[in-house]
């Protein structure tokens, strides 16, 4: 065997198990189905907003080179546990699950507005991370790979230690925000944490973004605009791609 067909193996190895070149990233459109996700601006959901980003983000991608999954196409239900297994099973680069964000009340919904950006923790990192945590879980009773009757506290802080993409996750989940806020001028609701269901016993890099309020009266109406959508799409992929140099140059060997 000729010493230089050897790299070239070891890059063969490493590709996703789908076909495609380029890394390799799922994109999780939040809810589906029976389950509609919160209620916006002119009757709109969710889960069909999540959807059509998804899509936008999955084309912008692969027009970069990245090869993309979802994790649902069509307007299903998937439950949380199946898509953190349906990525475990392909083990992607990273993983970004997309959700829109509400208030529970009127006048709530009519002060906030801005992007927020998740990454998995035992701790909400405040009253506005441990709410919305509250409503992205409700579609699940326990966490994905959480065995019955074991404490959903103790679990999480198992599943932390045993992640090595944890530390990946909130560096994933800062470059996405970063990038997501200069790309669309949103307000800043700033990188937290919390105990959300859809990126616990997750293999890869995971982030979950709420790409704005959805029954926000300006905010609500913008997320459905495409230009809007394609600036939030561009924000998004270019915080993939900073997340991956810089993973990539903390990986480079040290001369
Ligand atoms: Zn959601």
């Amino acid at each position: 065997m000729r010493r230089s067909s050897i790299p070239a193996l070891l890059a063969l190895a490493l590709l996703p198990l789908t076909a495609g070149a380029g890394p390799f990233v799922v994109l999780d459109p939040g809810h589906g189905g029976i389950h509609e996700g919160a209620m916006g601006v002119g009757g709109v959901m969710e889960k069909s907003l999540a959807l059509e980003f998804a899509f936008k983000a999955k084309a912008t991608l692969e027009k970069a080179g990245f090869t993309v999954v979802l994790t649902r196409d069509r307007d299903v239900h998937v439950k949380l546990v199946e898509r953190v297994a349906f990525s475990n099973g392909r083990r992607p680069d990273l993983f970004i699950s997309l959700h829109c964000n509400s208030m529970p009340t009127r006048a709530l919904r009519e002060r906030f507005a801005g992007i927020q950006t998740f990454f998995l923790s035992a701790d909400s990192s405040g009253e506005e991370a441990k709410r919305t945590a509250l409503r992205e879980n409700t579609e699940g009773a326990q966490a994905a790979a959480q065995p019955q009757g074991e404490d959903t506290l103790a679990f999480i802080l198992k599943d932390l230690a045993r992640s090595e993409a944890h530390q990946d996750s909130s560096r994933l989940a800062a470059a996405l925000h970063a990038r997501l806020l200069e790309a669309s001028g949103a307000e800043d609701r700033g990188v937290q944490q919390a105990p959300l269901f859809v990126l616990m016993g997750m293999d890869a890099p995971a982030a979950l973004v709420e790409l704005g309020f959805i029954a926000h009266p300006e905010e609500g109406k913008r997320l459905q605009e495409a230009p809007y959508q394609q600036k939030l799409v561009d924000g998004l992929v270019a915080g993939v791609k900073d997340f991956l140099q810089a993973r990539a140059r903390a990986a480079a060997p040290v001369h």
